[in-house]
């Protein structure tokens, strides 16, 4: 037997009657892994949000180290909570922050990679019997700043934990069935997929699918970590996300996905020389915004067109770069 890692997003931790849920599920999880369970979790129900607004309420352009100290707070109440609710049930259990569970991220606020993992801590409270109760999306760097890994982030400390472990499979336990053909809270007649592969779910997550992190994919695929995106609230079978041979994929078209968080950005009569436009995304990839769509008109007269878009949370940022 191996660890196992599972994570609880915010809907399955939104108030104490559903984190005594989640603690009878790790419990239960326990007993059949003696290896040891590494529980990720994210912030209770909507607190990510609710500090962001309280932020914006103070700076239009809250500092990021200082948004990255506050957004880190949310995580830091449901691990204590999980580990009170778990230790009621008798088990040994210790909350660990970011930082206490050795995830080192790169100098970047807001969202930061993780660039390595020093599980020694964490082993030893699993290798002791204890429920390793972890933070999600949150970080700090080699010079003690705390940072956080972006939007839905917590997938990704789970995936990271269980590369880092050598656990075989991630569970990721959220308010929907599994992966579905489309967003099921927006299209009625979704349907739930047994399975889909790296690649088509890491697709699906880069072009908005918010089930699952994109980085969190991408950190599974490196791994081989198989994830298991399931039910918080049934014990139904979700969906494995896993390698698979191009053979085994039988469909022409996996799934469908929108972004409503993307803004556009539109520079005209920009001169029509070569080097411009590496200027204007060279600076945007220095300041680590990316850029999806691109169109470039032509024109007449020397000049052209620039349309792009990014992420809205990047929007103030970029415009004043491209200023
Ligand atoms: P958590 O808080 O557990 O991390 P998220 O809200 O981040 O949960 O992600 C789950 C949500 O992702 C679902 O409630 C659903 O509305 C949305 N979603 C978007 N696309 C898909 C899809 N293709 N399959 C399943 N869920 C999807
Ligand atoms: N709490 C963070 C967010 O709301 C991270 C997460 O839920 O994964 O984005
Ligand atoms: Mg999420």
């Amino acid at each position: 037997m191996s660890v196992i890692v599972q994570k609880f997003g915010g809907t399955s931790v939104a108030n104490t009657e559903k984190i005594q849920k989640v603690a009878h599920r790790v419990a239960e999880a326990q007993a059949r892994h003696p290896e040891g369970v590494v529980v990720v979790v994210s912030a209770m129900g909507k607190t990510t949000d609710v500090l962001v607004n309280m932020a914006k309420e103070l700076s239009s352009r809250p500092d990021p180290r200082e948004m990255d100290m506050l957004l880190a707070t949310g995580e830091q109440v449901s691990i204590s909570l999980l580990s009170m609710a778990l230790q009621e049930l008798g088990l040994k259990a210790v909350s660990m922050t970011g930082a206490q569970a050795g995830i080192i991220t790169e100098n970047l606020h807001s969202k930061a990679k993780i660039v390595h993992i020093d599980t020694d801590e964490l082993s030893r409270f699993l290798s002791e019997g204890y429920v390793v109760v972890v933070a999600g999306f949150q970080g700090v760097t080699t010079d003690h700043q705390i940072t956080t890994l972006g939007r839905g982030g917590s997938d990704t400390t789970a995936v990271a934990l269980a590369g880092a472990l050598k656990a075989p499979v991630c569970e990721i336990f959220t308010d929907v069935d599994g992966v579905y053909t489309t967003d099921p809270n927006s299209v009625a007649g979704a349907q739930k997929l047994s399975e889909i592969s790296y690649e088509e779910m890491l697709e699906l997550a880069q072009l908005g699918a918010q089930v699952l992190h994109p980085r969190s994919v991408e950190c599974a695929k490196k791994y081989k970590t198989v994830i298991h995106v399931r039910s918080s609230f049934n014990l139904h079978e979700g969906t494995y996300v896993k390698a698979m041979k191009d053979l085994e994929i039988q469909r022409p078209v996996t799934g469908v996905t929108a972004d409503c968080k993307q803004a556009k950005l539109a520079l005209k009569d920009v001169p029509d020389r070569p080097g411009i436009a590496a200027k204007v995304f060279g600076t945007l990839a220095q300041a680590n915004i990316s850029v999806d769509m691109i169109i470039q008109s032509v024109q007449e007269d020397l000049s052209n067109d620039i349309a792009f878009t990014v992420h809205e949370d990047d929007l103030d940022q970029a415009t004043e770069i491209i200023k």
